[in-house]
């Protein structure tokens, strides 16, 4: 048995007494332990704001960047290592693995090259000098320095190298040092990776650490200069951000929570068109690939209902071509679902969704193995619309989603999506510009990114559900309200902007002038 330790003020260290246990996804089998009793988290937090924090703040971004590449590289060394692990633990098919993996160091690879665009600076411009009298010297100028703090990471169990490398570029690249916590279940992956990057990337210490297992007393010891970035369920993220610790020191939190993501298909699109069938790829895609757990996936698929009948007919025959079973088997399509608690979450969210009167139109529960924590995909259909019950409040966290016809109009494509109040994203497939504008701007408020897919893009897209690090990657309300990646803007969660008002020569002189 593996036991997996932290990675805490420069050593490696096991926590004490009563360990979690981590589970082959596949057979059930337990497969490592950790813990992280006893450790003293205190000292870690003022070990990264003493010892890493003024390391990575002595360097410039372009130094910096260096750092986020040698991180990307260790992972690229070790990818097919980490595919392994990813499917003992996490019950992923390699092409599960491979997303998880490739897009924790392309993000990395990416921030990498951004830090050279941002030059030998440490700290960043925030726009031009604005005028404050009648005379042009007295102005002010805002600046971007890090934070004193640490970066602390709570991600979720379902990407575990993605969600920890893509907070990590922007933390780093920022000038913060960073405490990652894994999601438990699923920290085999996060672990080695930790390993990794502390062996081989070269990092300064104290810029990086590692808390693996159970987040303990960690937020008992927040600071104000640290700050919290979390991935996960709305309940969890409710508990960080009323912490009476994150309270009182005003600790700011940035949350990516459930999300009921859409996909619409348009009135305009012919059957068989190009566009119809990237509607299609997209939606199976969602339906499929991680098992379905991944919080970009499509939940609900609004189809207009004179498309109806061609469309779910297009969706039921991608979804036979599927196979679920063994991830290491190359012929599996589908994996398992990464922990036994996702399993009885999703079977119960399969059961209250039939209780609110949706119909099964493809997937039988029983096909999927008995041992492992497999759940076989199944298609749902409510033609309840925007008064659908349970479909619009609860994320299914699996291989499910629900068909809702509706009339082809603009409103009635608006008002279901709306319902899910507030999403990551939501992608449209249609051709009639006239049709798609005001459905964007509709729906723009209540999302962090939107997808337009149409004929001209249908062989180029990345795909509904890829999250890219030039992109924005949040969305409001049920989504967390948070905002992470979209290139230098994920950086300024981690910069304090400061106004400075003075001579404007001597502030020039002092600071340079904005591109
Ligand atoms: P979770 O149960 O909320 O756990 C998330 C993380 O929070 C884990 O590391 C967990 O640690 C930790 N945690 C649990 N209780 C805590 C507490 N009281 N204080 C501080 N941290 C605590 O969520 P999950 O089951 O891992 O993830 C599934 C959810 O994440 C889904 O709802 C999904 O939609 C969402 N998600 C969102 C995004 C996004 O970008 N918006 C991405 C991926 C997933 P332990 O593992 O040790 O319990």
């Amino acid at each position: 048995m593996r036991i997996l330790s932290s990675y805490l003020s420069g050593s490696w260290q096991r926590g004490q007494g009563h360990s979690n246990t981590l589970f082959n996804a596949a057979t059930g089998a337990p497969i490592a332990e950790t813990s992280t009793a006893g450790l003293d988290l205190d000292a870690a937090l003022q070990y990264g704001r003493d010892v890493g924090g003024p390391a990575l703040r002595s360097l410039t971004f372009t130094e910096r960047g260096a750092l986020l590449t040698a991180m990307s590289v260790a992972l690229r060394d070790h990818r097919e290592a980490l595919i392994d692990l990813a499917a003992e633990n996490m019950g992923a098919t390699r092409g599960d693995a491979k997303f998880d993996i490739d897009g924790a160091s392309g993000t990395l690879a990416f921030y990498g090259q951004l830090a050279s665009r941002l030059g030998d600076t440490a700290w960043l411009l925030d726009g031009d000098q604005i005028r404050l009298s009648r005379s042009k010297r007295f102005v002010g100028q805002h600046i971007l320095t890090p934070r004193r703090g640490v970066a602390i990471h709570i991600n979720a169990f379902n990407f575990p190298a993605w969600n920890m490398a893509e907070k990590a570029a922007c933390a780093l690249l920022a000038g913060v040092p960073v405490l990652a916590k894994p999601g438990t279940a699923t920290a085999l992956t996060a672990w080695r990776i930790a390993q990794l990057w502390v062996e081989e990337a070269g990092l300064p210490a104290g810029a990086f650490q590692l808390l693996c297992g159970a987040v303990g007393s960690l937020l008992d010891h927040v600071q104000p200069q640290d700050c919290i970035v979390f991935t996960g369920s709305g309940d969890t993220a409710v508990k960080i951000k009323t912490h009476p610790q994150v309270l009182a020191r005003n600790v700011p939190v940035n949350v990516e929570a459930d999300s009921l993501n859409a996909a619409v298909l348009g009135p305009d699109v012919e059957v068989g068109s190009d566009t119809f069938h990237m509607f299609l790829t997209e939606v199976i895609r969602e339906l499929t690939q991680k098992a379905g757990q991944k919080c970009t996936a499509i939940r609900r698929i609004l189809i207009p209902a004179a498309l109806l009948d061609d469309a779910v007919a297009g969706l039921c025959e991608r979804l036979d071509q599927h196979v679920i079973g063994d991830p290491t088997d190359r012929l599996t399509t589908i994996g398992a679902l990464s922990t036994p608690s996702q399993k009885r979450d999703v079977d119960a969210g399969v059961a209250a969704l039939e209780a609110s009167g949706a119909e099964r139109i493809w997937g039988d529960p029983t096909s999927a193995p008995a041992a492992g924590y497999y759940v076989a995909p199944q298609l749902f259909l409510s033609k309840d619309g925007v008064n659908a019950a349970f479909v619009h409040d609860h994320e299914v966290f699996g291989p499910v989603a629900t068909v809702l016809p509706y009339d082809g109009s603009v409103t009635e494509a608006a008002a279901i999506v709306a319902r899910g109040g507030g999403c990551l994203v939501t992608s449209v497939f249609a051709d009639d510009r006239d049709w798609v504008g005001p459905l964007l701007l509709e729906m723009a408020p209540s999302h962090g990114r939107l997808m337009w897919g149409s004929a001209r893009i249908a062989d180029q897209g990345t795909g509904h559900g890829a999250v890219m690090p030039g992109l924005m990657h949040g969305g409001p309300g049920r989504a967390g309200g948070g905002a992470e990646l979209g290139g230098e803007r994920g950086l300024t969660f981690y910069l304090q902007r400061t106004a400075i008002q003075g001579d404007s020569a001597l502030l020039k002189r002092l600071f340079g002038a904005a591109d």
